[in-house]
């Protein structure tokens, strides 16, 4: 397995195009033709982590915060950041983020914290932008219509509501002539070659389009494939930062409070708002969200779950009569790991994942 297979099934999910501008993701260090048969998860690579995975000889490091996002002059040992680069190539480990575009997908961090709180009617909360649909159409000899259905499905495509692996099949006769240059799959040069082919059609979202169509190129047997590509009017998924949802039934905010501390596996949290007063819709912007505090009350939330709430942004809740519950950037982020660990246990048997056992919280309540 090579890194740049993690890498596909991986950003099938999680796509980087979903990343804001100014974001730092993908791999980061290393080489997508280098093998990998451990995998370390984890927030943050700090020294420690990059310690932890040197002993436990892993060739990838997954992390939520990119390992590299201001720009660098020098990689060398008289920096933290030039000590860790280098440990990592001279130990042949690769490095790979995935942020902005983890908080924005759909199954990321914040989808989680709102499965983990068992919130229904769940919606994005400040939508970035709503995904364009094309319809791709190839066309394909019969004998290989079910490995080109199954690539379309491989590469997402066909994803209609709780439906995958969505295609529309005809069945026609392809027509073609193979001219001096050409290297014919089927069919004799500058002959009139007919063939029983299917033209399979699938939905595709624009961030999975030119992926899709390299790998349906990939997987045809033909030296030129036939396929189309339409824009469709039909509206895609909305994608942004943040969820919104439901609790299934009311509860005391002190009784979401709790429930918060435990679905995070946290021992602290700071509140804002009376602990008694029943709370029913529930917003989540995991890691640092205080600045969704008005969006969170203008689309009707009574709570807003996030990180990193100053004391201003606290009193403006308060003003508004919003409740907000300040699980801490690393208290909100650190299921990461449970994430990715699970996805990516699932789709590969073969590798080893491992979480960090490191500890990145920078601070100690005492
Ligand atoms: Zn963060």
């Amino acid at each position: 397995m090579y890194i740049k297979d993690i890498v596909k099934i991986f950003e099938n999910k999680y796509p980087k195009s979903l990343a804001y501008n100014w974001d730092n993701v993908g791999l980061i260090i290393g080489n997508e033709m280098d093998s990998v048969s451990k995998i370390m998860l984890t927030l943050e690579a700090t020294q420690a982590v990059i310690d932890e995975a040197v002993e436990n000889k892993v060739d990838l490091i997954i992390t939520h915060h990119p390992f590299i996002f201001k720009g660098l002059k020098k990689i060398n040992t008289s920096t933290t950041k030039g000590t860790d680069i280098y440990k990592l190539i001279r130990n042949k480990i690769s490095v790979y983020s995935a942020h902005t575009n983890f908080d924005i997908a759909y199954d990321g961090l914040n989808d989680e914290i709102a499965k983990r709180l068992d919130l229904k009617d769940v919606l994005v909360l400040d939508t970035t932008y709503d995904q364009k649909l094309y319809k791709i159409a190839v066309y394909v000899p019969v004998s290989h219509q079910e490995c080109i259905r199954k690539t379309m499905a491989d590469m997402g495509c066909g994803n209609i509501g709780n439906y995958s692996d969505c295609s529309f099949t005809f069945e026609g006769v392809g027509r073609f002539k193979p001219l001096n240059e050409s290297n014919p799959y089927i069919g004799i040069k500058n002959e009139i070659e007919t063939v029983e082919e299917v033209k399979i059609e699938s939905i595709c979202e624009e961030s999975k389009l030119s992926e899709a169509i390299n790998n349906i190129i990939k997987a045809h047997p033909y030296e030129e494939v036939a396929y189309d590509i339409y824009e469709l009017k039909n509206k895609g998924k909305k994608y942004g930062l943040g969820r919104i949802g439901q609790l299934k039934n009311s509860m005391k905010f002190k009784e979401l409070s709790e429930i918060v501390k435990k679905s995070l596996n946290i021992n602290e949290i700071r509140v804002t708002g009376n602990l008694e007063d029943d709370v029913n819709k529930i917003a989540i912007v995991s890691g640092s969200g205080s600045e969704f505090i008005n969006n969170a009350y203008n689309m009707g939330a009574d709570v807003l779950i996030t990180g990193d709430v100053k004391y201003h942004d606290a009193q403006n809740a308060l003003e508004l009569g919003i409740k907000v519950i300040d699980a801490g950037h690393f208290g909100s982020e650190n299921i990461f790991s449970d994430i990715v660990e699970e996805y990516l246990q699932n789709k590969f048997e073969n590798i080893e994942v491992l979480k960090s056992k490191s500890n990145i919280n920078p601070f100690v309540t005492i």
